[in-house]
């Protein structure tokens, strides 16, 4: 089987959306122009790296395309059309067939359509770029929107993910639940469409939640204040080992934002905690909450997010 084979068994699907003049097959694909703002983000996943050797096929293309979506969810995006970069070190139908399932099984589920990519040969790496849209006349989220008076909400759990990272680190199996937060994260699209109108600022939480605030908070040149009871209450499945990973964990992909002034915290997100104003920008504080959890706030602090350099 040559890379056109796998392409056109595992890759070109017969349904084109009207606005695709040319899709998979040509150098290059052709899309209609449309008249909203367009969002644009790539993420790459690398074996040993961001997923673990031996990982199903079907969880490394879920969470290659997870992983974008949650950015343009960040961005108030809704997703449009992506391509695939893939890697691989031998042809492996079976493999195939399972990545294939998983990326298009997450891909028609947002309705995004595979519109091209590349195909080579070498140590197992897959890169996706994807594309959505803004709905007219609204702007994207951006980190540095927050402002005085807005409030900290948080769509989707924290934690989860790096238990399991932590487990099969030890060479334990992991529990079903924090391996579904790490092998099949599920990008907040619909909320992160949701809140325009409602978030000043938005950012997903990648690299763990004291990171990705602090983007907000240095982005935006405000304080916040963490509520330890409210995220206390989301820690459902931590326990005072695990507290450090609610905090700097990371792979949550939680989408995390800060209302607008005056706008009440919707019911469907959580709210956490309060955007300071009067006190030394890019300070992030945990008041009250159970001890474990100050413990875990301390631990995170002195060691912040994933970081590769
Ligand atoms: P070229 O080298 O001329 O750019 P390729 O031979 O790499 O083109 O690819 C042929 C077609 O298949 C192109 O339309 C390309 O976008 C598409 N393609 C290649 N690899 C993939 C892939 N992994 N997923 C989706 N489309 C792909
Ligand atoms: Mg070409």
């Amino acid at each position: 089987m040559n890379e056109f084979d796998i392409i056109q068994q595992f890759f070109k699907r017969p349904a084109k959306p009207e606005w695709l003049a040319e899709g998979i097959g040509d150098d290059g694909a052709v899309i209609e122009p449309s008249h909203a703002q367009q969002v644009i983000v790539t993420d790459t996943l690398l074996e040993g790296r961001h997923f673990f050797a031996g990982t199903d096929a079907c969880a490394i293309a879920h969470k290659a395309l997870a992983v974008n979506l949650s950015d343009l969810a960040a961005m108030g995006a809704k997703p449009k059309w992506f391509t695939l970069s893939l890697t691989l070190p031998a042809v492996d139908e079976r493999w195939l067939a399972s990545f294939s399932e998983g990326l298009f099984a997450l891909a028609e589920e947002h309705g995004i359509c595979l519109i091209g990519g590349d195909t080579t040969r070498g140590p197992l790496a897959v890169s996706i770029t994807a594309a959505g849209e803004l709905p007219i006349g609204k702007s994207a989220l951006l980190r540095s929107g927050a402002e005085v008076g807005g409030r900290l909400g948080i769509v989707g759990g924290l934690g989860l993910a790096a238990i399991a990272v932590a487990q099969r680190e030890a060479g334990q199996q992991a529990s079903a639940a924090a391996s579904q937060a790490l092998d099949f994260p599920q990008p907040q699209l619909a909320a992160g469409l949701r809140l325009h109108g409602i978030a000043a600022a938005a950012c997903d939480v990648s690299d763990g939640l004291l990171a990705d605030l602090g983007h907000i908070a240095q982005a935006s040149s405000l304080a916040f204040d963490l509520d330890g009871e409210a995220l206390a209450a989301l820690a459902t499945e931590q326990n005072s080992q695990a507290a450090k990973l609610l905090f700097a964990g990371g792979d949550d992909y939680a989408l995390l934002f800060v209302t607008s002034a005056g706008t009440a915290m919707p019911e469907w997100a959580k709210d956490i905690g309060v955007a300071v104003p009067a006190r030394e920008p890019n300070v992030i504080e945990l008041n009250g909450g159970p001890s474990w959890l100050q413990a875990g706030f301390s631990e995170a602090l002195s060691k912040p997010g994933f970081q590769h350099f």
